[in-house]
């Protein structure tokens, strides 16, 4: 069977159309995605590089979140997953995968936008893995907007807090349980560099993930934690049919990348486990661009 490893054209491996427009009410659910996203469920194949792991993955049940939890566990972490309570069902999809690669699955619904929360969820993964060594911070919140005026300051504090708090709230509670050789990698997006018009709230937060990201590694290398970050570029998960993207945007989303269409979240599990493993032993405060080919600075 074709798995992450089999060679092919990359222009080509994934559907090259666009998608139909559609809309869920945020956060949305991988289920009802048309058509259904890649996370790697059958093509994701571990070759033992996190072994014995223990991983906390924020927005575990869809999208990007869910092709990291799935690729940590086939690598042979132990995962909690962290998601919003309505996204129960895909959640449980995910901790099946989960355990069907014999590892250990937790479900730990949460909303990180409240620092108690937030903090409480770390608590928990610490308690239900007896340790954390991967902090995969995936979870977010992109709501487009055309027009400044009509962003309200609810959606403005619900993104930051979102984004970025939470990252601040989860590293900070994380970081007394973190060993020598732990990594947290972070969530940023092409946003942080080439922002589009109506996402000035959400691509404002990601420029901020690296910046955190860069400042919190040099603070931490010392102590042998890396801190690290992925930046997609269009990927085809929930976030974008629950009014991340207008909906007369999806039947171009991805086009405009020099491969030519959006990114499955499948082809984002490596990256997330190259950053989390020791593989990457001297990589940190580094950000790793997935996008199709769109120039970064
Ligand atoms: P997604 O909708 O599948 O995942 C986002 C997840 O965030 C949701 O599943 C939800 O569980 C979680 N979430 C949102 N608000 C939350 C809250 N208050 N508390 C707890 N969890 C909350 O979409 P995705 O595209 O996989 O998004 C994952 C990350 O990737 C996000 O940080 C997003 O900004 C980033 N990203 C996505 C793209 C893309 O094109 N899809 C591009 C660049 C960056
Ligand atoms: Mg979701």
């Amino acid at each position: 069977m074709a798995d992450q490893f089999t060679f092919s054209d990359p222009t080509t491996l994934y559907r090259t159309d666009g998608y139909p427009e559609q809309h869920q009410d945020a956060p949305g659910l991988a289920e009802d995605l048309t058509p259904g996203a890649d996370h790697g469920e059958q093509s994701y194949r571990g070759t033992g590089r996190l072994t014995g792991r223990k991983a906390l993955v924020t927005g575990a049940d869809s999208g990007i979140g869910r092709a990291a939890a799935i690729a940590f566990a086939r690598e042979g972490a132990d995962v909690v997953l962290n998601y919003l309570p309505s996204e129960e069902s895909d959640a449980k999809e995910v901790a099946a995968l989960i355990e069907e690669a014999g590892r250990k699955a937790v479900l730990a619904p949460a909303d990180i936008s409240d620092e108690t929360a937030a903090r409480a969820l770390v608590r928990t993964a610490v308690d239900a893995l007896g340790g954390l060594d991967i902090v995969a911070n995936v979870a977010g919140k992109q709501t487009w907007v055309d027009d400044l005026a009509d962003i309200s300051s609810e959606q403005f504090d619900a993104t930051f807090k979102t984004n970025v708090y939470a990252l601040f709230w989860i590293m900070q509670e994380a970081l007394p349980h973190l060993q020598p050789g732990s990594t947290i990698i972070n969530t940023s997006s092409i946003q942080a560099y080439s922002p589009a018009p109506g996402l000035v709230d959400y691509a404002t937060t990601k420029a901020a993930i690296n910046t955190m990201s860069k400042a919190l590694a040099q603070q931490l290398a010392p102590k042998g934690i890396r801190v690290n970050v992925v930046a997609p570029g269009p990927f085809w998960t929930p976030l974008q049919a629950t009014g991340g993207q207008p909906t007369e945007a999806l039947p171009e989303f991805g086009q405009e990348t020099p491969l030519g269409r959006a990114g499955q979240p499948a082809e984002l599990g490596p990256a997330y486990v190259f950053l989390a493993s020791p593989e990457s032993s001297y990589v940190t405060g580094e950000t790793l661009n997935v996008n199709g080919g769109m120039p970064t600075p």
